[in-house]
């Protein structure tokens, strides 16, 4: 998420549509959860001081964690599946049931427009571009830059030829990129079966921008995919509305696991409701009736106030205080993969 698309929000999404869904708007989408809202603008104005601050005198330092060598050789021999691999951020190699699924792919130095500018990457991806078996399948969540990169879903395109499947409204986007070919848009609760696999798009409380001036213009998204006797959920960006989450759970769920995103909750004035804190997040998990808690979107970039290596540690404690058995929450390694 960019300072620069913060400044957003001058340029509304119109009124409803009648007889579309509720989230629906006349040129874009809103949340569902009727107590939503959105920083003040001074508010925005002090995170941008204190994200450019941070980039100009490094107080985050880059911390670098263990990592698990990872040459896909494995992924590629045994292509059935089920297995889970973290390639960093929210990206995700999701093997099921004979499909290999990358979620929110994300390869490159920076999640930003500029290649000189914008956050960085702290930790190189866990599995090169290069080792990827060949991907059938990609879901986006979202239109940011941490999660829809540019450069990564061109060279997916040339190099595999998936399936992208994409929240409503993000079609032209790949379009304006020459992907013309293979982008499905979803709606939330629409499906599409691929294969064995079951993909269906989620809602979750979030927003979109990838300009000053498109912001809410495309729907953003969580995934679920439903094998024949697994399934996994995969949360993109989300605030915690546990209305929302237990409509998923009740829906879609069980799932046998869950990946939640645990980073990018400080400041609370700004993150706390289109991001969660490890507590939200596996308050989440709950919600959506998931066995085991995969944790995402944390130690890759750094987008936010918190210290880089805190979301773990949080994450422990609060699962700990839960009496949660160690053994259902994951926290991978860049490169680390399991069988689930
Ligand atoms: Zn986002
Ligand atoms: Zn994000």
């Amino acid at each position: 998420m960019l300072p620069l698309v913060l400044l957003a929000g001058c340029v509304g999404v119109g009124a409803a549509v009648p007889g579309a869904p509720e989230h629906h708007r006349e040129r874009g989408f809103v949340n569902q959860n009727p107590g939503f809202t959105r920083p003040g603008f001074w508010e925005i104005q002090r995170f941008r001081a204190s994200r450019l601050w941070e980039a100009l005198t490094g107080a985050h330092a880059a911390v670098e964690f263990p990592r698990q060598d990872n040459d896909g050789g494995a992924l590629r021999a045994t292509p059935a599946g089920p297995t889970l691999t973290w390639i960093g951020h929210a990206t995700f190699l999701v093997q099921l049931d004979g499909l290999n699924v990358l979620t929110d792919p994300q390869f490159s130095e920076r999640a930003s427009p500029f290649s000189f500018a914008g956050p960085r990457r702290l930790n190189a991806p866990g599995l090169a571009f290069e080792d990827l078996p060949p991907v059938h399948v990609v879901v986006i969540s979202h239109d940011h830059y941490d999660h829809l990169d540019r450069a990564s879903v061109q060279r997916l395109a040339a190099t595999h030829r998936p399936l992208f499947l994409v929240p409503l409204r993000m079609k032209a986007w790949f379009a304006s990129i020459g992907i013309t070919e293979g982008v499905e848009e979803l709606d939330w609760w629409q499906s599409r079966r691929v294969g064995e696999v079951t993909v269906t798009c989620t809602p979750v409380q979030h927003w979109s921008a990838r300009t000053p001036f498109d912001m809410n213009e495309r729907l953003w998204a969580g995934w679920s995919l439903a094998g024949r006797d697994r399934r996994l959920y995969f949360a993109g960006d989300t605030g915690f509305w546990e209305p929302g989450f237990r409509e998923v759970g009740t829906r879609l769920g069980p799932f046998d696991v869950a990946l939640v995103a645990i980073g990018a909750y400080e400041p609370a004035v700004i993150m706390r409701m289109t991001h969660t804190t490890p507590e939200e997040a596996l308050a989440l998990f709950t919600a959506v009736r998931a066995r085991t808690f995969v944790a995402m979107h944390w130690g890759t970039f750094d987008l936010a106030d918190e210290p880089i290596d805190e979301p773990p540690r949080r994450l422990r404690e609060a699962a700990t205080r839960q009496g949660l058995d160690p053994e259902r929450v994951w926290i991978l390694k860049h490169g680390e993969t399991r069988r689930w």
